[in-house]
């Protein structure tokens, strides 16, 4: 049934860049077999699962939205594909992106950009623009995205639909194609909030292939969803609540600290004093780990080689010309800038100390609030065209989302209805270093 919705309505929408039609089906009929016997089922049994084209699957195209990649099919799964199969997800195929995450509305697709199923004339918001839409669109029941600087939380919001990013060291990197190695996070995009808490229940826990997970003890998140929201602390961060916020987003924010406050939660002010300083330091961190990264992607290894250079440097070099694309040059050339010998101490070990002081801003702040509750994105979806000329205005869109990136806190979006013009509103709600169940609680209090 997924697949027929998608070949009848993705046209429109974009949002799968490849299908895996033989794998799923095998899966469906495997569980089916297990259904039949009687058998118990795993959480996840028949649950039509789509992935965003930045995490690898065995024998799938994977692309990274990027025509450098092209042709690369990778013979390993990702961790948290893996997992997901294991615990009975049937994958429906690859999703839609940013050129390797980089990006904010899905614009920077080599593949073209997705279209908002809410309103079509409008971005789903980015990077994870595919996986975002295709839950709203009821082209799967659950998805893979990433989330380096905002992109579960912001196409989240965008779509109407919920997204998590769960704590840096929750859930595996292995098999994603890294973006900025100490921000990028993998996380679920559902329907609802008890869908993300069995998602991530599945996804999270320590994996040695990725030695950067963590292994503290995987809570059941599911569970911990019924527990009682009264006397909780809710932050409300001043600094995220200044000009620029939609009118209309301010107000279902009100209105849902109200609800907050009927189920008994306690809701006060707090101050994050440094946020001002995130999206530099954000796009500073981030460019450099992307330089340093994407230089694997020199014609040798995968997908595309330029067939005409005549030396090896010539081949690295048209190789990288003719397969990335503006944004992504873009950020190479930040990222090597600042990286380079005369600049380093003054950007990137710069950013580093500021965001040691974003951290503690956090720390702080949740040594007297057990969550904080703030916008994701200063405005709805806006329209497809509308940012593309203006990359700074673009990077301003993660304004909301960036300091959490950095400071490797979980967090996430909710919806909370729409504007009266019909585009969703996400509420974000950030938790302590490994709370996520707090948050899951207080997110399913407010949905
Ligand atoms: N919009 C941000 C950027 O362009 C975040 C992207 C992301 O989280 N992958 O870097």
């Amino acid at each position: 049934a997924h697949y027929d919705r998608i070949t009848a309505e993705d046209r429109q929408i974009n949002s799968y860049l490849s299908l895996s039609r033989e794998r799923a089906l095998t899966q469906a009929s495997k569980i089916d077999a297990m259904a039949q016997r009687g058998e118990v089922l795993p959480p996840l049994a028949g649950v039509p699962v789509g992935i965003k084209d930045v995490l690898v699957m065995r024998g799938a195209p994977a692309t990274a939205s990027s025509l450098i990649v092209k042709g690369y099919r990778p013979p390993y799964d990702a961790t948290a594909v893996e997992r997901l199969e294991s615990a009975g997800a049937v994958l429906l195929g690859k999703l839609n992106c940013d050129e390797f995450a980089m990006g904010s509305s899905n614009e920077n697709s080599a593949y073209g950009p997705v279209r908002n199923p809410r309103a079509l004339d409008r971005v789903p918001g980015g990077s994870s623009g595919g996986s975002a839409a295709a839950v709203a669109a009821g082209f799967a029941v659950a998805t893979l995205g990433t989330d380096t600087g905002g992109s579960i939380r912001q196409p989240a919001a965008f779509c109407g639909v919920v997204g998590v990013l769960p704590t840096y060291g929750r859930v595996s990197r292995y098999g994603l194609i890294a973006f900025a190695s100490s921000l990028d996070r993998i996380g679920p995009f559902t329907k609802n909030v008890k869908d993300a808490a069995t998602m991530l229940e599945v996804l999270a826990g320590k994996d040695a292939l990725d030695a950067t997970s963590s292994d503290r003890p995987v809570e059941g998140y599911r569970n911990a969803l019924d527990g009682p929201v009264e006397g909780l602390k809710v932050g409300v961060p001043e600094e995220y609540f200044g000009d620029g916020l939609d009118t209309e987003i301010r107000a279902a924010i009100e209105r849902a600290l109200d609800g907050l406050k009927a189920a008994g939660c306690v809701v006060k002010p707090v101050s994050l004093p440094h946020t001002k300083y995130a999206v530099p330091t954000y796009y500073v961190i981030a460019t450099a780990e992307a330089s340093s990264n994407l230089s694997r992607f020199d014609g040798v290894r995968f997908g595309l080689r330029d067939a005409e250079a005549k030396t090896l440097s010539e081949m690295y070099s048209r190789t990288r010309d003719a397969g990335f694309g503006a944004e992504v040059k873009r950020r190479i050339l930040l990222g090597t800038y600042a990286l380079s010998a005369g600049y380093y101490d003054a950007y990137y070990k710069k950013a580093q100390q500021v965001r040691t002081l974003l951290t503690r801003d956090f720390l702080a702040a949740f040594t007297d609030v057990d969550v904080l509750v703030a916008p994701v994105t200063p405005t709805p979806a806006f329209k497809l065209g509308e940012k593309t000329d203006d990359p700074v205005k673009m990077y301003l869109e993660d304004i909301y989302s960036v300091a959490a990136s950095l400071s490797g806190i979980c967090g996430m979006s909710v919806p909370l209805g729409e504007t009266r013009d019909g585009l969703p509103i996400g509420l974000q709600i950030l938790g302590r270093h490994f709370g996520e169940a707090t948050m899951l609680r207080v997110a399913r209090t407010v949905e």
